[in-house]
C-alpha cells in the first residue's frame, strides 16, 4: 500500500514521518510529533499533564502538549471513535470542500493515533503566546447548551450586527457558511458551532469548525436552525430573502453562489480522494448535486 502524507494526501515517497518534511515545516512547524504520536485516547487523557488536556464537554478531543515557551497548546486532536467511525473522514472532507469554496477553516490534517486516524486542527483561539477571545453565538445570545438548536439564523445576524468589527464582511461570510451547509447537507450547524474570535483587538466571525453532513449525522431537517422560518424545503428564494434581510447588496449572493457551485470538478475529486466508503462518496455526491440544482434556480 502506498503511504500518503497525512497533510496533503499525496504519496509519501521515502519520508519516515507520516507527513512530508516540507508539509510539516510549512504548516505544522511547531508540532512536537515525537511526544504525541501513536497514543490512544485513554493514554492521551491519562497522560494529561505531559500530553495535553481533554476539552470539557467535548468527547474525544484533546489538546496537544505545550512547547517549552508556549503558555497555550496550539493544536487539537479529535480522536477516532469506533462508535462513530465516519466522523473523522467526513469532517476532513468537509473542511477540504469548505477551503476549496473560499470559506475560512483552521489549518487541518490527519493525525496518526493508536486508535486509528484522528483529525489534527490548529486551535483558533491560541496564537503564538496569546490566548484570544472566543465566544460562540449561543453564549453571545445568552442561551445555554440545551437551547443551541433553538432559534434562527436571523439570530446570528443580530450577533454580527452587535459585536462584529466588520459586520458587512462577516454577514457575507456568514451567508456563504449557510449556503455551504445547505449544499453539503450540514444540518448540525447550531449556535455553538458559530462563533466570534478576537482579531487584532476587534471581533470577527471565526473560521468554520465542527462540520457535519446528514449523510452520516442522522439528524432530521435540511438545516439545524430556521432560515426564513424554514428548516426544510428550502429554495433559492429563501436565501435571496435572507441575503436582503442581512442588508447585503443584490450582487453578493450570486457572487457567493458562483464561487460555491463553480467547484464541481474539484469537489468530485476531493470526494473521490476522501476516506469515506464508496457508498458514502456516492451519497454525498448525489446530495451536493441535488442541492446545487436547487440553488441554481427558483
Ligand atoms: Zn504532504
Amino acid at each position: 500500500m502506498i503511504k500518503r502524507c497525512l497533510y496533503c494526501q499525496q504519496d509519501l515517497n521515502d519520508d519516515i514521518l507520516p507527513y512530508h518534511s516540507d508539509c510539516l515545516r510549512a504548516h505544522f512547524a511547531d508540532l512536537r510529533l515525537k511526544d504525541t504520536a501513536e497514543l490512544t485516547y485513554s493514554d492521551a487523557l491519562s497522560n494529561d499533564a505531559r500530553n495535553g488536556k481533554a476539552i470539557p464537554g467535548e468527547e474525544r478531543i484533546v489538546t496537544l502538549p505545550l512547547g517549552r515557551n508556549r503558555p497555550y497548546p496550539n493544536y487539537l486532536v479529535i480522536y477516532p471513535d469506533k462508535n462513530d467511525p465516519k466522523r473523522i473522514p467526513m469532517e476532513h472532507l468537509l473542511l477540504t470542500l469548505a477551503s476549496l469554496s473560499g470559506i475560512k477553516v483552521p489549518l487541518f490534517g490527519f493525525f496518526q493515533t493508536n486508535d486509528g486516524l484522528g483529525l489534527l486542527l490548529r486551535r483558533l483561539d491560541e496564537v503564538k503566546r496569546d490566548k484570544l477571545g472566543f465566544e460562540d453565538f449561543a453564549a453571545l445570545l445568552g442561551r445555554g447548551e440545551a437551547a443551541k438548536r433553538e432559534g434562527s439564523y436571523e439570530d446570528g445576524k443580530a450577533v454580527l450586527q452587535q459585536y462584529s468589527a466588520y459586520p458587512g464582511l462577516d454577514k457575507a461570510e456568514y451567508l456563504s457558511r449557510l449556503l455551504f451547509a445547505f449544499l453539503t447537507g450540514d444540518n448540525d450547524l447550531h449556535l455553538k458551532k458559530l462563533a466570534l474570535i478576537e482579531a487584532k483587538t476587534a471581533y470577527r466571525l471565526a473560521p468554520a469548525y465542527g462540520l457535519s453532513s446528514s449523510v452520516i449525522s442522522g439528524y432530521p431537517h435540511q438545516l439545524a436552525l430556521t432560515l426564513n422560518g424554514k428548516k426544510d424545503d428550502l429554495r433559492l428564494t429563501d436565501f435571496e430573502q435572507f441575503a436582503a434581510r442581512l442588508g447585503l447588496t443584490p450582487v453578493v449572493l450570486p457572487r457567493l453562489l458562483n464561487r460555491l457551485l463553480g467547484q464541481e470538478k474539484q469537489f468530485d475529486q476531493a470526494i473521490d480522494d476522501s476516506l469515506l466508503s464508496e457508498e458514502d462518496k456516492d451519497k454525498i455526491k448525489r446530495l451536493i448535486k441535488e442541492r446545487a440544482t436547487i440553488l441554481s434556480k427558483n
